[in-house]
């Protein structure tokens, strides 16, 4: 077991839905800390560092839309396995997919609109903490 530090990111339709109290909520209940957070507006530049994996596949151009379609809680949280754990606490990426229970599963209908970003890995917790908190 192991202090991790992961970045964690409420999408616009999280903050359109007023859905950012109930979700950070979550994430409190688990013990998890927020060490920093801020609302911000995202780039094309930024999104397609960001999303560096998907900029081929023919989604990309409504995922980068939907991205930049408001402002996003771009937050650093801490915890025992965090990272991990942040990703369980989402639930799986296609909505349909996500279980119960979990934050996707519970409050997301579309694939693209999933509420929240989490790092998938200590390589990539520490690359989106540096891109978005420097
Ligand atoms: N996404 C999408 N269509 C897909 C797969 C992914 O719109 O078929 C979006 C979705 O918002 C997802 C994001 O692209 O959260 C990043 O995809 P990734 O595979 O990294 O999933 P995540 O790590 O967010 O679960
Ligand atoms: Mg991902």
């Amino acid at each position: 077991m192991a202090v991790e530090r992961t970045y964690i990111m409420l999408k616009p339709d999280c903050v359109r839905r007023g859905l950012m109290g109930r979700v950070i909520s979550r994430i409190e209940d688990k013990g998890y800390k927020i060490v920093d957070a801020k609302m911000m507006h995202l780039t094309s530049d930024k999104l397609r560092e960001h999303y560096a994996h998907l900029v081929d596949k023919p989604f990309y151009p409504n995922l980068e839309a939907f991205m930049m379609s408001g402002p996003v809680l771009a937050m650093i949280v801490e915890g025992e396995n965090a990272i991990l754990g942040m990703r369980n606490l989402m639930g799986a990426t296609k909505f349909e997919d996500a279980a119960a229970g979990t934050i996707r599963g519970d409050f997301a209908n579309t694939t693209t609109e999933n509420l929240i970003h989490g790092s998938d890995s200590p390589e990539t917790a520490g690359a989106e903490i540096k891109r978005f908190f420097g």
